[in-house]
């Protein structure tokens, strides 16, 4: 059965149209689903009895189940949701000063195989549905009992990968009659799919791009980062250009500093040479350490003086808070969990 949530706005009202109802009854189901956050057809009342049944036989409402929650000392939490067909999949809430962030997954594993992520090694299993992805951030709000001010899509998964279903979960959750969560609000993370990153100059979304970079020279990121033998850097940074010039809008490089890798001063001045005069911001990662990893975190002497040094020679970086480390929940640290085996 179809998943309601699967629809934004535009389509959900073709899709009602099309069972012989009329246009605006969509607007009236939004509604319920995304502020009043209901779970049964039977509770929206403005809708006649036939018309529930009627949505009831065709459409299915996709209400999680939490399997697990876990919570961090900073106050972080780690989502585990039943996805209803045997697998699950993660997502984090952060609490910052300035609200709620929550962490969403996109796909259930990862093709992209980065060396220093969790995801990685485990066995791609199949893209989220745009109502699965708008499903985390509705459980979470309602286990809360409060609203989510930021979204990420920087869980499982690499968004880019399942780029028609992330957009159109972008759209339910930035309209106005949706989850009404801001497009500034939005940050979607890639690891450097060229073409979709020309794709998503285009969508005319007020979302921010965060790359994640890694690296300022091919020998290195491609060792960290597969995806990067099929767009190298050269290819990488003129999307990059091309998205500013386009859209006029500024883009976060990530960048994970992992000890006697990537983090000396030979790399950062690699860096500036390759970020200078662009239109962007860095966010410095801390690595987190994954089991059976090579990589291990840098010395904070090491991230605050390459942080330094960016910031000496123009380049605006900030070092990325770490939250919820203890829990697993930290940048790179999701995997997918099966219902069958959850401690996978
Ligand atoms: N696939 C997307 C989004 C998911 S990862 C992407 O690659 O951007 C979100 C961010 O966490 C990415 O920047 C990713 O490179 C980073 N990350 C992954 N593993 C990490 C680890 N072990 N330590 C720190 N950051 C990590």
């Amino acid at each position: 059965m179809k998943n309601i949530k699967d629809y934004n706005l535009e389509e959900l009202k073709e899709e009602l149209e099309q069972i012989g109802e009329k246009k605006y009854r969509a607007e009236q189901i939004f509604k319920w689903l995304y502020i009043d956050k209901v779970k049964e057809f039977d509770e929206m009342t403005n809708l006649s009895l036939e018309l529930r049944n009627k949505l009831k036989e065709n459409y299915s409402m996709c209400n999680y189940k939490i399997l697990r929650k876990q919570e961090a000392s900073d106050g972080t939490k780690k989502y585990l949701f039943d996805v209803l067909d045997g697998n699950a999949i993660e997502s984090v809430l952060m609490q910052y000063h300035h609200g709620k962030t929550i962490c969403v997954s996109s796909q259930i594993g990862c093709k992209m195989g980065c060396k220093f992520c969790a995801s990685t090694g485990i066995q791609f299993v199949r893209n989220l549905t745009a109502g699965e992805i708008v499903e985390q951030i509705i459980a979470v709000e309602q286990d809360i009992n409060d609203k989510i001010s930021n979204v990420v899509f920087m869980g499982i998964g690499e968004p880019f990968d399942n780029y028609d279903n992330v957009m159109r979960a972008i759209r339910i959750i930035n309209h106005q009659k949706g989850l009404n969560i801001g497009a500034r609000h939005i940050s979607i993370s890639t690891s450097g799919l060229v073409p979709r990153i020309y794709d998503f100059a285009n969508e005319e979304l007020q979302c921010t791009l965060s790359i994640s970079l890694h690296s300022s020279n091919n020998e290195k990121r491609s060792s960290m980062m597969p995806v990067n033998n099929r767009y190298p850097i050269e290819e990488l940074m003129q999307a990059c250009k091309d998205y500013i010039a386009k859209t006029n809008k500024r883009i976060s490089f990530e960048y994970a500093l992992a000890k006697d890798n990537n983090d000396n001063l030979d790399d950062a001045k690699e860096l500036v040479h390759l970020l200078k005069g662009m239109l962007c911001h860095v966010n410095l990662i801390p690595i987190n350490k994954i089991e059976n990893g090579s990589y291990t975190k840098s010395t904070n002497e090491n991230i605050i003086k390459f942080r330094d040094y960016l910031n000496e020679k123009g380049i605006v970086a900030t070092i990325r808070r770490e939250l919820g480390s203890d829990i697993d929940a930290a940048c790179g640290q999701l995997r997918r969990k099966n219902l069958k085996n959850q401690e996978e």
